[in-house]
């Protein structure tokens, strides 16, 4: 949906309709009378369950990085890897390109994104927001449409389970951590909408400025 409109019109992805969405009440959501898509929804406490729900993805996503992810056993040969290790060791191959893409994947997208939400949650719960945060609202939709962790999770599994006939495998604090990082993120992910937080940071905008304009007059005033 486009964020930069000033009025309440919400063009429909489905079927391109162009559709007036007066501010909605919490646990409201707001249906495309053509092809019934959703277009927003206001969840309850969205930015608590945003902000919240970030924090603890990133404090996840950074403890898993530290610790074992994985540890495998092939006829009492043990090796274990961390996560970084599963990227380090693309580098000592000299699959540069391969080993750029992959921290990108892994580590360094899904920062950015849960960093973006975290700062755009809580600049409008402390009322710190400018037009440049609608900016960031973008990016956070660009990244989100990038940010594959979820997909490198489930090729994880996925491989664990071809494996596990032929090796014993053991998991790791960081394989929870970077599970739990996904699970985080998903439930952050779940509460955000992008038209209602444009519509906070709109609103935080106008409101900021209309109170510089009154203190400019009194401070006229006074001169
Ligand atoms: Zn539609």
């Amino acid at each position: 949906m486009p964020i930069d409109s000033l009025n309440n019109s919400i063009i429909c992805h489905q079927c391109g309709l162009l559709v007036n969405v007066p501010p909605l009440q919490d646990g409201c959501s707001a249906n495309c009378p053509r092809c019934a898509k959703i277009l927003t929804k206001r969840h309850r406490n969205a930015l608590d369950h945003v902000l919240y729900f970030s924090i603890s993805a990133l404090f996840c996503l950074l403890y898993s990085v530290w610790f074992g992810f994985l540890e495998m056993s092939v006829q009492g040969q043990v090796r274990q890897i961390t996560l970084m290790e599963s990227v380090t060791t693309l580098f000592s191959l000299q699959e540069m390109a391969l080993g750029t893409l992959m921290t990108v994947i892994i580590v360094g997208l899904p920062a950015i994104y849960v960093s973006l939400l975290i700062y755009l949650a809580s600049g409008i719960k402390l009322k710190r927001v400018s037009r440049h945060s609608i900016d960031v609202l973008r990016v956070v939709g660009y990244v989100r449409f990038w940010n594959m962790c979820e997909i490198f999770f489930l090729g994880i599994l996925v491989s664990m389970v071809k494996i596990a006939g032929l090796a014993h495998i053991e998991i790791g604090e960081s394989f929870w951590a970077y599970a739990f990082f996904n699970f985080f993120l998903f439930a952050a992910v779940m509460h955000f909408d992008k038209v209602q937080l444009a519509r906070a940071i709109r609103e935080l905008t106008l409101q900021s400025e209309q109170k510089g304009i009154v203190s400019t007059h009194e401070a006229t005033h006074v001169s």
